[in-house]
């Protein structure tokens, strides 16, 4: 990972907007539990709950089964909640209090080229909530009110670090400071953007009204097979080469799914498959899916019968945050010139 002047620290945060896909896990969380266990940085990773009401509202009760099933979902897969600061958004104020900060840093004209502003926009931009738009001021402020170094994501979020860039650049810039750090993205892995199981020219989503298009974290052996086996393919064979699935959409998804799941390269994939037909491989690949993925949907049903201790652990979580987060909160408010007393 690149240097810089600031302490590494990794940040990320995913939404309780519904269960956990596969693409959630290979784009983002399988990255989490590496950069934990590297042990090289402090890693500090959240439900973004804020987030999680942009799109709609969701009802009280499902907003907090999500979250806490989130924090299951961190727990399953091996975020260990004393080795990383593991907490909910909204615990900790700093967050939303940045947030207004930088809604005053970044520029319209920014905010409204945000490719996912105008994909979950859609064409009635005017119905959107205000939240929805400034979604990316708020995910800045989650950033950089750790002063985070480093941003495991999935490709569908460059965009938003490159805003998180151009607000601690010009913030810095508009103050004479030094005082943000220019947050790298870790964009890394076989399946950086795992796409829809139905459309492959759309991502998976977690928020997609359609079970079919993704594998949720919680779906049993048989649902996980189930949604390979019908998955969107083409009636060609596995080419020898990559640039065989140029143009196959759904054909290249599968094959980085496998290989992201296998822990190898979407050649070696190829390697082994050349030649099958997708009847074939989509077998393959459900066994693979069920074999790595069942024991983490297991442990999340474990771990939700106890909410009491996911509050519990996410309470602790928030405390540890506010620690970092409070006194870069009040460096900021001085650097802008808000009295304290
Ligand atoms: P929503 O539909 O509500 O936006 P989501 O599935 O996109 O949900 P987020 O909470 O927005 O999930 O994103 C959490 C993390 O998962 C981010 O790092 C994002 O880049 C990553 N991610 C989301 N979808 C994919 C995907 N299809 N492939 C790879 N990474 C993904
Ligand atoms: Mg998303």
């Amino acid at each position: 990972m690149a240097q810089t002047a600031f302490t590494p620290r990794v940040f990320s945060g995913i939404q309780p907007s519904g269960g956990l896909t596969l693409g959630n896990y290979l784009g983002a969380m399988k990255r989490f539990v590496e950069m934990q266990d590297a042990g090289t940085h402090e890693t500090i990773f959240c439900m973004v709950d804020l987030h999680a009401i942009t799109a709609t509202l969701p009802p009280p009760d499902q907003l907090r089964h999500n979250t806490r099933e989130l924090c299951a979902g961190f727990l399953a897969i091996g975020i260990d909640p004393e080795k990383s600061i593991l907490f909910n958004q909204s615990q900790v104020p700093e967050h939303a209090q940045m947030a207004w900060i930088f809604n005053c840093i970044a520029r319209m004209g920014w905010m409204g080229r945000m490719t996912q502003w105008k994909d979950k926009a859609g064409k009635n931009a005017e119905a959107a909530s205000l939240g929805l738009f400034a979604y990316p001021t708020l995910m800045a402020a989650d950033i950089l009110v750790y002063h985070a170094t480093h941003v495991p994501v999935g490709e569908d979020q460059k965009q938003h670090i490159e805003l998180t860039r151009d607000i601690a650049a010009k913030f810095n810039h508009d103050y004479g400071v030094d005082f943000f750090p220019i947050a790298e993205p870790v964009i890394e892995g076989a399946a950086t953007r795992v796409m829809n199981l139905q459309d492959g020219t759309k991502k998976m989503s977690k928020s997609d009204p359609s079970d079919k298009t993704r594998i949720n974290l919680t779906d049993s052996a048989d649902e996980i097979a189930k949604k390979i086996r019908k998955a969107k393919t083409d009636p060609d064979p596995l080419p020898e080469t990559l640039d065989g699935l140029d143009g196959r959409p759904e054909a290249r998804n599968l094959v980085n799914i496998y290989a992201a799941l296998a822990d190898i390269a979407p050649q070696a994939v190829l390697d082994q498959h050349a030649g099958a037909l997708f009847g074939h491989f989509k077998m393959a690949l459900a066994d693979l899916a069920v074999a790595k993925m069942a024991p983490i949907s297991t442990e999340m049903t474990r771990l939700m019968a106890d909410p009491a201790e996911i509050d519990r652990i996410l309470g602790r979580g928030a405390a540890r945050a506010r620690a970092i987060t409070a006194p870069i909160l009040a460096r900021t408010y001085d650097i802008v010139g808000m009295l304290r007393s």
